[in-house]
């Protein structure tokens, strides 16, 4: 492997970088452009992932019949998932949409405050806000995205869905009349 330093790395837009060195796991591998070695990164996302695993086999039943009976038993959150909220509610509703994705993809981090959900849920707020002041569509998106997959079709990059990941962007249609039009 050719042996490059981060900033040459960067300079050259690689996503990847080899200095040669080891990380303080001891692996000698690449790192990602953001700084994480590979190997570490793996680790961790398989332990996270077995972590899941393990606890949704463990409390199934108990997980659907907790939500069977919220559902059941709670008509406000009946009323939350209904149609009629989503329609009053498009930006509420396009900020739990994508932070439900990255759940699935558990990309949002347990750390996240609520603070910080609040600020993303402004975010989406001021894209329709853009949308209907412009009258063309902007959309929130994940600088980095939520899963990205590399040339050789395997997972990669894999963003997080944190205030700092997100920026609002002009839906594609539209996006070489505004190419600069970026707002965090
Ligand atoms: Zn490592």
């Amino acid at each position: 492997m050719k042996i490059i330093s981060r900033k040459e790395a960067k300079k050259q837009g690689l996503k990847r970088y080899f200095t040669g060195k080891s990380c303080k796991h001891g692996h000698i591998c690449e790192k990602y452009i953001s700084g994480h070695c590979i190997e570490c990164l793996d680790k961790r996302n398989k332990n996270r992932k077995e972590y899941f695993i393990n606890y949704y086999e463990k409390n199934t039943e108990h997980i659907k019949e907790y939500e069977k009976t919220r559902y059941k038993t709670n008509p406000e959150y009946k009323k939350e998932w209904g149609k009629e909220w989503r329609q009053e509610h498009p930006a509420e509703n396009a900020a739990k949409t994508a932070k439900r994705r990255s759940a699935k993809l558990q990309r949002t981090p347990i750390w996240l405050t609520k603070d910080e959900l609040n600020q993303i849920q402004v975010l989406y707020k001021r894209s329709m806000f853009l949308t209907k002041l412009y009258g063309t569509s902007f959309h929130v998106d994940h600088i980095i995205p939520l899963c990205g997959v590399d040339e050789n079709g395997k997972e990669s990059v894999c963003g997080l869905h944190t205030l700092l990941n997100l920026q609002i962007l002009i839906g594609t249609k539209n996006r070489e009349k505004w190419n600069k039009f970026i707002i965090n």
